[in-house]
């Protein structure tokens, strides 16, 4: 774990969620035996995205809600190395909602984990999309009038084959739903509940406490999606935590034949004429 450190300060607030999102994808890291050559985490904007700063791995910060175009990118530019794509609630399901939808629905092999805090926290306390209903911000003085976005039905209709959902509270769980996302072959979204204890009042550590469970505990089967869509739905009472689903879909990387030998970044490109392609598109 300690070879994922760097000397950076940490300036998240004291008791934010992102510390037990950053100890259990350290914790994941070495139990899946990695060094910090072996995996890219591409970061959207919001306090998470900080975290390029305190993880030594590869590291890419890109535009709000760009995270997972960037992963995309990556990953078929070089579709041999872990990619990872570390995003916020506002920032992928808002400005970058249609990205989520399509990500979900193409499987290319990246990981996605969401910080879920149902607020703005680096903006210093908008609603976000997955801000309750009735949820006072400073956006929403009286109180949040959307319905709330529910990112595991939306990833389960959008077609995502591995749909998990955790809580920052309990490493633990969280770091084993991180290395199973992470396992399986093709787009994978861990939805982590996180706490922001300085711009949300309403869920806090006791909040989430009171509400989540293991859906492991109540006999849920992964592999049922009917049963997937159940459990989803059961956001407004319970958090169910766990693997929510887990099925296996072709891969978009499968299915094109120009990287099926080599990743492009190993293939020459000395016989490329440059110059021919310029002329062409001037
Ligand atoms: Fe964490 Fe909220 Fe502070 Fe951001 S503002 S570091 S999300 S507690």
């Amino acid at each position: 774990m300690d070879d994922f450190g760097t000397k950076e300060n940490i300036t998240w607030c004291r008791g934010c969620g992102n510390f037990g999102i950053f100890v259990a994808l350290k914790n994941a890291f070495a139990k899946l035996g990695w060094g910090p050559d072996d995996v890219l985490l591409v970061y959207g904007i919001g306090c998470h995205g900080h975290m390029v700063n305190y993880l030594n791995t590869f590291g890419f910060e890109g535009l709000h809600g760009r995270g997972l175009p960037v992963a995309t990118g990556a990953k078929l530019a070089n579709h041999k190395l872990n990619i990872i794509a570390i995003v916020g609630d506002g920032d992928q399901l808002g400005e970058g909602g249609n990205h989520f939808l399509h990500a979900c629905r193409r499987n290319v092999d990246i990981t996605c984990i969401i910080h879920d805090n149902q607020v703005y926290g680096l903006t210093v306390g908008q609603s976000s999309p997955t801000s309750a209903k009735g949820f006072k911000s400073r956006t929403a003085p009286i109180g949040t009038v959307e319905e709330p976005v529910n990112p595991i039905s939306l990833a389960l209709a959008a077609g995502a084959p591995f749909v998990a959902q955790g809580f920052s509270g309990d490493i633990k769980q969280l770091t084993d739903l991180f290395v199973e996302a992470i396992k399986h072959k093709g787009f994978s979204l861990v939805n982590v509940f996180q706490p922001c204890v300085t711009f949300n009042y309403l869920n806090t550590y006791q909040w989430f406490y009171d509400r989540v469970y293991k859906v492991e505990d109540t006999g849920h089967n992964p592999s049922d999606k009917l049963a997937a869509f159940q459990k989803a739905l059961e956001l407004e009472t319970k958090l169910p935590t766990g693997i929510i689903y887990n099925a296996e879909r072709p891969l978009f990387e499968d299915s094109l034949p120009q990287i099926a030998k080599d990743p492009l970044v190993n293939q020459p490109i000395d016989d490329i004429n440059i110059e021919k392609l310029f002329t062409e598109f001037r």
